[in-house]
């Protein structure tokens, strides 16, 4: 490592922060040593904030059906070959009894865009939640919708909301995503979320088509200037339906680096290790831990409808019970130091009064 990438990590330690430019350096420059250093650094400062907790999460995925068409993804709309299903009420809150029995008390429940779930279908399934489980947190990742919409489920008692931005390059996130869509929208959905009172997630794909360290260096500087209180980074997996096939996936090293970069800039921050990381390597999640993540995010959709919610190829955890998924994250996270927490583990810096009337 030169000096130069030294001074940029202690830099980082010490002001939580780099100029863009500086960010950008960071990343081209770094080698093994950097990432060494950088992993310490974030270690140390998760456990000042979180001791060896890694918070679990109930991940129960509601629907294939999606009107978007991300050029990424595989259950975009324009992929003919995708199975689609879409759980009923009753199934995602038997899955939620469920996960709640296995000391669950976070649910997050992920969709494509699908207009089956309108607001009052939507918030019917909160309330149905949270009146079951009143001491459990109900996250959602159901993607852009207006803001009286996350006005209405927050009122209904959804308590987070995961929305990745994707990139924080409109000229990168136009090459990803389709016309229809814009990056404008995606940045009003993530305010409307912050300012509504939501524990608001965002994050990005590592290595995704066209990305650069100047991309990610605009990504970093908005993680840092939006102060997410959940960032959900993972590598880009190409899927064989998408015209991104042909392109490689994002590398373990580059998003284990990232996980560090951003332990660093937010240091209480819920960041996951997730299913993507341990889909392109064995011990992906373990590493994710060990960089700096503090989450895991086992599966707790129906076993028949894991693999049709495949938003890349060979994603992992698709054939197993609920319970032997949240078995085999405790016995990965044992042996390396840390345990799994049942609690509800929200943002520590979450102190605004919720606006629920
Ligand atoms: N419809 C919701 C949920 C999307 S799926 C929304 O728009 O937020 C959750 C995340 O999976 C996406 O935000 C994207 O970053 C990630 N994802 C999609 N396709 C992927 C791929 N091919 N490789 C890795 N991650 C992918």
């Amino acid at each position: 490592m030169t000096e130069r990438i030294r001074e940029l990590i202690r830099k980082l330690e010490r002001e939580r922060s780099l100029p863009e430019a500086e960010y950008a350096e960071l990343v081209r420059d770094r080698d093994e040593e950097a990432a060494e250093l950088l992993a310490a650094l974030a270690a140390e400062k998760r456990k000042a904030v979180f001791g060896n907790a890694v918070y679990i999460r109930g991940l129960i995925e509601i629907s294939s059906i999606c009107k978007n068409n991300c050029l990424y993804c595989g259950i975009r709309q324009g992929n003919p070959c995708a199975e689609r299903y879409r759980l009923t009420a009753e199934e995602i809150l038997a899955c939620a009894n469920e996960g709640a029995g296995l000391g669950f008390r976070t649910f997050v429940l992920q969709g494509g865009e699908d207009p089956y779930y309108t607001d009052e279908r939507l918030s019917g399934i909160v309330r149905a939640i949270k009146e079951r489980h009143p001491d459990c947190a109900v996250t959602l990742s159901m993607g852009e919708r207006s803001r009286e919409s996350y006005e209405a489920l927050y009122v209904a008692g959804a308590d987070r909301y995961l929305l990745r931005h994707e990139t924080a390059d409109p000229g990168h996130y136009a090459l990803l995503h389709p016309r229809e869509m814009s990056f404008e929208n995606r940045m009003r959905c993530l305010r409307d979320l912050k300012e509504l009172g939501y524990q608001t997630g965002t994050g990005i794909m590592v290595g995704s088509p066209y990305q650069t360290p100047e991309i990610l260096a605009k990504d970093l500087k908005f993680i840092e200037t939006f102060r997410p209180e959940m960032c959900g980074i993972g590598p880009f997996i190409p899927h064989r339906h998408t015209c991104f096939r042909d392109e490689p996936a994002g590398t373990l090293e580059l998003t284990l680096f990232l996980l560090s970069v951003i332990r660093l800039i937010l240091p209480e921050v819920l960041l996951p290790a997730t299913t993507a990381l341990g889909t392109i390597h064995p011990r992906g999640r373990e590493l994710g831990i060990l960089a700096g993540a503090n989450v895991v995010m086992p599966n707790l959709s129906p076993v028949g409808v894991r693999k049709k919610y495949e938003l890349y190829d060979n994603k992992i955890c698709t054939g197993e019970e609920s319970a032997q998924c949240r078995d085999c994250l405790e016995a990965r996270m044992r042996p390396i130091g840390y345990r799994l927490v049942t609690d509800r583990g929200d943002a520590p810096v979450w102190k605004r009064e919720p606006a629920r009337t």
